[in-house]
């Protein structure tokens, strides 16, 4: 069978904390061209490739989770937008463009097919469908919707509010019509978040030595709805400042280093006080609403409602990087990795 080179970012071995650009090393492999008959497997050429902070866990020997940990010595795994060389599964042909669970490589050979899709509407930037139409907008959209049970007028606030899932949860809050803080890491983002992302206020966190005062001073009505993206000091100060049936999605942790719990929280109390409802999710329990999300999304975009912001980086070379980035808020928006524009 005909082969060529494939470049490969492999997965070194099991990390403690957060990735270094050294867990991770480019290689060159190799990659057969045509799909084996009757594999019923699909040979895609990566375009754009994802980094997403529950990336981090996968680089863990073991802990209690929804996803397992990659091999050592494997290619790393991420969700991507990618072009279909060969097929031999009946949904896809050679053309085709998909986005789905990928290989940080040049070429893949896809056997799994769990959230891997045709891409139907090509007149939106292709790699959006990592982003504001993929796993990061979608996860913005149960979120806001199935878990934070929205109410007009209500006060919403939003944590790496700038981030892949941030900058989607503040804008559908807007159109919902709440009012919305968000917080970020740098005195970028805040400006982005209120002049072009539509947030009604927002505080560079870490320019704050009393996170509750903070929140005090941008919403002092209190928080109907928080959307929690980090955990650990923001969500204990977000604590204090509930309304009475508050809810709290909680999304994701991305200050938590260890991810071994909610470390430090002592405010647990005002859940009871303020009979708020507190709950995690995992955007992959409500993929039934999936076409609707996108329905929904795309016309908000073409409508002018919605924007998104990428942080866009140049080949797969860029993509370790890229990824520990992630946990040090170097990426103002959705952080995409271009590995080939066709
Ligand atoms: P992102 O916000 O685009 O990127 C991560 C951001 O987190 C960084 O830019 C940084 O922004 C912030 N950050 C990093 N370290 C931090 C720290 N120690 N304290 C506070 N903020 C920190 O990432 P994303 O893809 O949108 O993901 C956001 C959250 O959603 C993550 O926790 C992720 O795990 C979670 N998530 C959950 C699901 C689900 O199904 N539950 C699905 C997707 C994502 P600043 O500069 O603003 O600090």
């Amino acid at each position: 069978m005909e082969e060529a080179p494939n470049k490969q970012i492999v997965f070194r071995d099991f990390i403690v904390g957060n990735p270094k650009e050294t867990d991770m090393e480019l290689k060159v492999g190799k990659v057969g061209l045509k799909v084996p008959e009757g594999s019923g497997a699909v040979l895609v050429k990566n375009l754009y490739l994802s980094c997403d902070p529950y990336m981090r866990g996968r680089m863990r020997e073991y802990y209690d989770s929804y996803i397992p940990p990659f091999a050592p010595g494997s290619v790393i795994e991420g969700f991507g937008v990618s072009k279909v060389v060969a097929s031999d599964h009946p949904n896809f042909k050679a053309g085709d463009l998909v986005s789905g669970i990928t290989g940080w490589e040049e070429y893949t050979l896809i056997q799994k097919f769990d959230q891997f899709r045709k891409i139907q509407s090509v007149d939106i930037p292709l790699s959006y469908h990592v982003g504001l139409l993929g796993m990061p907008g979608f996860t913005a959209y149960a979120g806001f919707y199935e878990v934070c049970s929205p109410k007009k007028g209500e006060y919403v606030f939003v944590s790496a509010a700038s981030g892949a899932v941030g900058q989607l949860v503040g804008q559908l809050a807007k159109i919902y019509g709440c009012y919305v803080v968000g917080s970020a890491g740098t005195k970028q983002k805040v400006n982005l978040l209120k002049n072009k992302l539509g947030f009604d206020e927002a505080f560079n966190y870490k320019e704050e030595p009393d996170l509750d005062a903070a929140l005090k001073r941008c919403l002092p009505q209190g928080i109907d709805i928080y959307f929690d993206n980090v955990g650990g000091a923001m969500l204990d100060a977000v604590l204090l400042n509930m309304r009475l049936h508050g809810r709290i999605a909680v999304c994701g942790m991305v200050s938590q280093k260890s991810m071994s719990g909610a470390e430090g929280i002592h405010n647990l109390f005002m859940l009871i006080t303020k009979r708020v409802r507190m709950r995690g999710f995992l955007q992959s329990d409500y993929l039934n609403l999936f076409p609707q999300f996108v329905d929904q999304i795309i016309n908000y975009y073409k409508q002018g409602k919605i924007v998104y912001i990428e942080d866009m980086n140049e080949g797969l070379e860029s993509a370790p990087a890229a990824l520990v980035g992630l946990f040090s808020g170097k990426n103002v928006g959705k952080q995409v990795i271009c590995v080939s524009a066709d």
